[in-house]
């Protein structure tokens, strides 16, 4: 990177054109006409797009980008056809690992905020493409397994940027092989198309067979989720808003329609039983999801998807997995996971995706106790703790990426999960119920940034302003608990006490459950321990203590390897 941007410098003067700016805008509206033709794998596309200048500086060069597959055909501005040179550029946003870019000189200089039109037309074929993954060393046949997208004649179906660029993105490289650039830039992007809308009307044609097509649209607005056709013609108006939390999304596929609205379900032919587990897991998931979140509003569909072994998707209230392998379980997960996205609307990921998370576990544990949720939460800490690791590593201020703002899945999803469990643990299940409730995605905006914080503080009387500190407005990495002293003792009537100190070395506060083992039992307590801080606590016991083991796994911690402290005998 460091030498590519060298070359940037050099050639930045001696070039006429400068640096191009790819970022400097956004696509603020989209407002598409996608004619599909599934046989010959065929995508066209006319309509506007509304771009805006973001960046710093006034801009009058703008580069658009869609997948290396299609081919820009036209690009006008009020009605003029402006100048444009088309390239291939090479990014991991895309899954044919390229995209086709379009460099566009505006007919005048755009100032900063303020927006052009464009009319855009482009055309080309989008088959399967696993070149971003084979290209670095992963296996052909697994990589088909993520990278599922195409339109084919028995199956269509397409998920949006960070998958296929099908309308265009305004994006610098990305790159796999580059530690987590594909994901920084997939999260920018996230991040400055937050609050931008997208309309499209999709018409797919020659289509033939017997059987009935249904085209879907990943909800995320207010358009269908469905449409049906017999004929030779299938189409559906499809919008979506908030384009940081949704991905667009549409498939084409004769499925077998189950739905009972507002409960979508399509699945193939063949997949009868793994359709039934679904509809089967609805009433009890339906149950559990009102009794914490509130009543399921909005629509929630889940598609089938046609390989057993691909992976699944997620955007919006639209979930993409595989039926014939899926056992009632992780149905009934999954279908929990989604109805809370119905339940509790939000723009905000960490609340949209971590309640959804947090439900996911809480169902765990009503199949299968605190532990199996405890251990279902233990997944999602790999995938957050490297990144942690960095954070408390990192000398440098901001490094890392603070919950209430963040793009990383990694963070929003897993991360948010365990904030969401602990803030249950701590404020407990009547008092955090009662802020979900009165949870209203409208209040929680820009304006009032502690609004989710005084929600719960105000149903649990607590406060619990440190724990947003160092979880939620900021990332200050994760705890580190161990035991500091233990002190036994006993009183005149031989009543047996311990007293314990717990240390957090780590930079980030938390209420840590710990257990004293003694001769004949155990003893649970839970201490309120701050970031670089120590607490202590009186604990009396039935027994002489033997052992002290910190955190039942409910706290993320960067090092779980000094959790355990044994009492030698006195
Ligand atoms: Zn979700």
């Amino acid at each position: 990177m460091r030498f590519f941007c060298v070359f940037c410098v050099l050639f930045g003067f001696a070039s006429a054109a400068g640096a191009l700016e790819r970022e400097a805008f956004t696509v603020a509206k989209y407002d598409l006409e996608i004619r599909l033709e599934p046989e010959q794998q065929r995508l066209g596309a006319r309509g506007k797009i509304t771009l805006r200048n973001d960046s710093a500086h006034p801009q009058k060069i703008a580069a658009l980008q869609i997948s290396s597959s299609l081919n820009w055909l036209s690009i006008r501005v009020g009605g003029k056809a402006v100048q444009f040179v088309s390239q291939p550029y090479t990014s991991d946003i895309d899954h044919t690992g390229a995209l086709s870019e379009a460099i566009v000189t505006l007919p005048v200089e755009i100032r900063l905020k303020d927006s052009v039109d464009l009319e855009i037309g482009y055309e080309g074929v989008i088959p399967l493409d696993t070149t971003r993954l084979t290209r670095v060393g992963i296996p052909e046949g697994i990589a088909k397994h993520t990278s599922w997208d195409e339109i084919s004649p028995s199956f269509t179906a397409v998920r949006g940027a960070g998958y296929v660029a099908w309308y265009p993105i305004t994006t610098e490289s990305a790159d796999f092989s580059e530690g987590n650039s594909l994901f920084e830039v997939v999260d920018r992007w996230k991040a400055r198309e937050a609050g931008s809308e997208f309309k499209a009307e999709l018409v797919a044609s020659g289509v033939t067979g017997e059987a009935p097509r249904f085209m879907i649209c990943s909800p995320g607005g207010q358009g269908p989720i469905a449409a049906m056709g017999r004929e030779q013609q299938v189409s559906a108006e499809c919008s979506w808003t908030r384009l940081g939390a949704v991905t667009p999304t549409f498939a084409l596929a004769n499925y077998q329609d189950q739905s009972k609205p507002p409960f979508y379900l399509f699945s193939f032919p063949g997949h009868e039983e793994g359709a039934r587990k679904y509809s089967n897991a609805l009433e009890p998931a339906t149950k559990f999801v009102s009794g914490w979140f509130g009543q399921p509003s909005a629509a929630i569909a889940i598609a089938d998807l046609a390989d057993p072994n691909s992976a699944p998707f997620e955007s919006g209230t639209l979930l993409m997995a595989s039926m014939t392998a899926e056992d009632s379980k992780l149905a009934g997960i999954n279908l929990v996971h989604e109805l809370v996205h119905s339940a509790v609307p939000s723009s905000r990921p960490w609340v949209h995706e971590g309640l959804a998370h947090f439900a996911e576990a809480m169902y765990r544990q009503e199949q299968g106790g605190r532990q199996a949720a405890l251990d279902f939460l233990g997944l999602h800490r790999a995938a957050f703790l490297d990144s942690e690791k960095e954070v408390a590593a990192a000398t440098r201020k901001n490094a890392g990426k603070p919950l209430a703002v963040t793009f990383d899945e990694t963070y929003y999803r897993s991360k948010a999960a365990y904030v969401w469990w602990m803030l249950r643990d701590m404020a407990g299940d009547d008092a955090l119920k009662e802020a979900i409730r009165k949870y209203r995605a409208e209040d929680d905006n820009d304006k009032a940034p502690k609004y989710v914080e005084r929600l719960i503080e105000a149903a649990a009387r607590r406060d619990l302003g440190w724990f947003f500190d160092d979880w939620v407005y900021q990332d200050r990495g994760l705890p580190d608990f161990h035991v500091q002293s233990v002190h036994p003792w006993k009183t005149e009537k031989g009543e047996q006490f311990i007293t314990v100190t717990l240390e957090n070395l780590g930079n980030a506060g938390a209420e840590v459950p710990f257990t004293i083992f003694f001769e004949g039992g155990e003893i649970t307590k839970r201490m309120e321990v701050r970031a670089k801080a120590t607490a202590t606590m009186r604990v009396e016991l039935p027994g002489t203590a033997t052992k002290i083991v910190i955190n039942d796994g409910s706290v993320p911690e960067i090092d779980l390897t000094n959790n355990v402290f044994k009492i030698s005998a006195p």
